[in-house]
């Protein structure tokens, strides 16, 4: 028998769990087919994100970051603290605490909106029909008006370094290791490694980053990555830019690491190595021979701007298409996608999608990066604001980093908003509402600003775009 829903999602990570609980609110019977099986062998929603992801990583950052301040900074605010230690195996079984609070969470909150939970692998045919085996091996098949792909995405691999059980892992392992390694070896000097490495680094193992490319994060302003480069030299993570691994293999307990570097042949020996060298659009045994569904040459599930897939009632969203790979983008993709099957009419702003780092300090950005102006030959100005200036970053003992205003020099109109300092994942939103209203830098100057915080910084490097900031020495700076 055929079951028929109004819309069925395929993948229930962030960007298909959005677009189903919106579809039912919306009044469309709804189902959700999702296939992640997790470390306990059980079926678990949320995918990537929930699971492997955004809050496992954030789990072990923010319990790894209490440890490290205990350490490093407690004395030096008058706290002391006698036998501080580490127990890996509880901060991983804590980390395991949130994310099944979480996983289980998504599949309450999809069953209280009246979506059809259905947990095993499908497989997309013609006429928006989709083969439905569940995890009891059962075969159905379930028909749709409209079918919405959110598939996501799975680590790259890379042949120098293939996977070896507990030695040389991927993200996923990575948050998973059970002691802290002496030395620790990462391929890829991206969000990824530069998190996990700060994880691993605060916990007390030496972590050597080994980044192909010659520049250090080369989609971030400048001026941000070049703190950031400062940043994380200070706190002891090596990253070895220009260096190409060719080859590994693991001898007596440790793995040996090949690598090129300015034309030298270079060898590492670590305890263990993170393949971190970005992530590929999953599509893997979704798409029948006649599915009418695209893709393009990089993988991605072909989208127009309103992520219509160009087969008639069939569209893609988060990971699995074009645009940055970031649960919040998926999600957002989601909800329009929902929204406009049921008749209404949004649109994602794909110029105001945030960016961040959750190194310490943060790292986060809106918009255009000055390279970015400069290149595409736009006039602008720039506010720049150091975190040592702000009251409230030196009484919180967090002085490191900067706020930078990016506007137009006619307009005024902000273009970018770039920040390292303690809060830029929560400071960002500010100037991602501000853009998104299509905000000046006068606007942000104008407004009104608590005292003493964190924010203050972006008001006054707003202010410090038209030379009027008041805690620093005022430049105005043109291209
Ligand atoms: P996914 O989360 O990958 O979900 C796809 C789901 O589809 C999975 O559950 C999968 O099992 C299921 N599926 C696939 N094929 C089928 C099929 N044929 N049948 C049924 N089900 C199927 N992003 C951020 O914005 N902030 C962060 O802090 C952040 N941190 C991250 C940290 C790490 C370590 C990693 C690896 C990623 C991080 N990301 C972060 C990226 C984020 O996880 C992804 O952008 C996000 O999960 C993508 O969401 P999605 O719904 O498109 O896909
Ligand atoms: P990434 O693209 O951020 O970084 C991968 C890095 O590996 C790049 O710098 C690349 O030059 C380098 N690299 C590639 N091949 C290499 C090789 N053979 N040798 C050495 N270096 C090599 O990818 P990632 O860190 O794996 O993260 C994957 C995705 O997950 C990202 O696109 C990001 O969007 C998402 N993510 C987001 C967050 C967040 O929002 N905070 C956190 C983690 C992951």
């Amino acid at each position: 028998m055929t079951t028929k829903y109004d819309v069925i999602v395929i993948g229930g990570g962030p960007a298909g769990y959005h677009a189903a609980i919106r579809s039912a609110q919306l009044g469309l019977r709804t189902g959700c087919i999702d296939k992640w099986i997790n470390a306990s062998g059980q079926p678990a929603f949320g995918g990537t994100c929930l699971n492997v992801g955004c809050i496992p990583s954030k789990a072990l950052l923010s319990a790894s970051q209490k440890f490290f301040e205990a350490k490093k900074h407690f004395a030096e605010i008058g706290i002391k603290v006698a036998d501080l230690s580490i127990d890996v195996p509880a901060m991983i079984k804590r980390k395991e605490k949130v994310v099944d609070n979480l996983t289980e969470g998504v599949a309450s909150l999809l069953k209280a909106n009246g979506v059809a939970i259905l947990q095993g692998k499908a497989v997309l045919h013609a006429g928006r029909s989709v083969e439905f085996s569940s995890h009891d091996g059962e075969v159905s098949i379930l028909e749709a008006d409209h079918i919405i792909i959110a598939t996501g995405s799975v680590p790259v691999n890379i042949p120098p370094c293939p996977l070896v059980d507990n030695m040389i892992v991927d993200s996923a392992g990575a948050l998973d290791l059970r002691e802290v390694p002496n030395r620790l070896g990462i391929i890829g000097a991206g969000i990824i490694g530069l998190e996990l490495g700060s994880v691993w680094s605060r916990l007390g193992s030496e972590v050597i980053l080994l980044e192909a490319l010659e520049e250090f994060l080369p989609t971030a302003d400048t001026n941000i990555s070049r703190e950031a480069a400062r940043q994380f030299k200070k706190q002891g993570m090596d990253v070895r830019l220009g260096s190409l691994v060719t080859a590994s293999s693991i001898k007596e307990g440790k793995v040996e690491v090949e690598y090129s570097c300015a034309e030298r042949k270079e060898k590492e020996s670590f305890d263990k190595l993170i393949v971190a060298v970005g992530r590929r659009p999953y599509t893997e045994e979704l798409l029948a021979a006649d599915s009418g569904v695209n893709l393009d040459e990089r993988g991605f599930v072909y989208v127009d701007d309103y992520c219509n897939t160009g087969a008639p009632g069939i569209y893609a969203i988060g990971d699995v298409v074009r645009g940055p790979m970031l649960a919040h983008k998926g999600m957002e993709e989601g909800l329009m996608v929902a929204e406009r099957i049921a008749g209404e009419k949004p649109q994602v702003n794909y110029e105001t999608v945030p960016s961040v780092i959750y190194t310490h300090p943060e790292i986060a950005w809106v918009g255009k990066t000055e390279q970015e102006l400069k290149a595409s030959g736009e006039d602008y100005r720039v506010g720049s604001f150091p975190m040592a200036a702000s009251g409230r970053a030196m009484a919180n003992n967090e002085t490191n980093g900067l706020i930078k205003v990016i506007a137009d020099d006619s307009t005024d109109r902000v273009l970018g908003v770039h920040m390292i300092c303690d809060h830029a994942s929560e400071l960002i939103a500010e100037a991602v509402i501000g853009m998104e209203f299509e905000t000046s830098a006068e606007d942000l100057g104008l407004t009104m600003f608590a005292h003493p915080t964190i924010s203050e910084g972006l008001h006054e490097a707003a202010l410090a775009v038209s030379g009027r900031a008041i805690h620093v020495a005022n430049r105005k700076r043109k291209k």
